[in-house]
């Protein structure tokens, strides 16, 4: 198509063997209030493609309010959001390339683990929608048949570590297996873009810290970008490439995690890392 915003997708890097196209992102001047309160100011960044980028801050500062406007489930008052430099603020959710995992799993209790990892597929199947609305044809026929589907949770699952649990329901499942499962629901969407919202909240310390290293691998295997929201500064410290310290609906500083120690930009982030000034 030769489209301004092809040229900003890139191919993956994926040991798995599996194609797949990454994304930067820009939001640029977001302002968001809920009635009277101003809950993000002028907040921009641009995350590039391939990157770990966490946001970090405390509990109320509007990190899941941000990830919510880039993921379209969330309207911004005033500014803009982009894609692999394309404008996405008038997509739906569907179309913007990107996956979600949120804190409280999200798995419908009714559906076997296998028929919750194959959701998004089947739900693409019934839409006919078998090329990615931006990037387009990055999803081989195969993975729409009902056979294809089926070989695709199995290859998710066995990647997760989850194969021998398709069968349970989320409700026989431990903390961890289910936030794996919620993961698999989001990777099975092949997105350019992978955002994560406190996904190991829920977990106890030993098994955080365990995911805190599966995340990171998968990252690494897929090779797309991450927003990975958290207000744990040693999970945004050992994961990211770089993090955005939050505080109050602004970003405060972004850089590399020895950088932010090292260097934090005003006495706000030193407090909240830790770290003298
Ligand atoms: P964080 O994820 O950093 O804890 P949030 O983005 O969830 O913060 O929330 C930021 C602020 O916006 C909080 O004060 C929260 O109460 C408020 N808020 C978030 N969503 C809504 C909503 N739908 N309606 C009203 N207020 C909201
Ligand atoms: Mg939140």
């Amino acid at each position: 198509q030769g489209s301004r915003y092809a040229q900003n997708y890139s191919l993956a890097r994926r040991r798995d063997g599996s194609a797949g196209m990454t994304a930067g992102l820009t939001f640029n001047g977001i302002n968001k209030s809920f009635g009277g309160a101003h809950v993000l100011r002028q907040v921009s960044l641009d995350v590039a493609s391939g990157e770990f980028l966490s946001l970090l801050g405390p509990s109320g500062c509007g990190k899941s309010t941000l990830l919510r406007i880039i993921a379209g489930l969330e309207r911004q008052d005033a500014g803009t959001v982009a894609i692999g430099g394309r404008r996405v603020d008038d997509l739906r959710p569907k179309q913007r390339d990107i996956a979600m995992v949120f804190q409280s799993y999200a798995l419908y209790p009714h559906m076997s683990v296998a028929d919750n990892i194959a959701l998004p597929l089947r739900m693409r199947r019934l839409s006919g929608m078998q090329r990615l609305p931006l990037v387009g044809g990055l999803l081989p026929g195969s993975r729409t048949t009902q056979a294809g589907i089926a070989k695709e949770v199995t290859r998710t699952a066995r990647a997760l570590g989850i194969e021998s649990l398709l069968a349970r329901k989320p409700g026989q499942l431990s903390g961890g297996q289910r936030q794996r499962v919620a993961v698999g629901r989001a990777m099975v969407r092949n997105p350019a873009i992978f955002l994560m919202d406190e996904p190991l909240s829920n977990l106890d310390a030993k098994l955080r810290v365990q995911m805190r290293a599966e995340i990171k691998e998968l990252h690494r295997r897929l090779g797309v970008t991450f927003i990975y929201v958290t207000h744990d500064q040693t999970e945004a410290m050992t994961m990211s490439d770089r993090v955005a310290v939050m505080a109050e609906g602004e970003i405060l500083q972004v850089d590399a995690p020895q950088v932010i120690y090292a260097d934090p930009a005003n006495r706000k982030v030193a407090e909240f890392v830790g770290s003298p000034k």
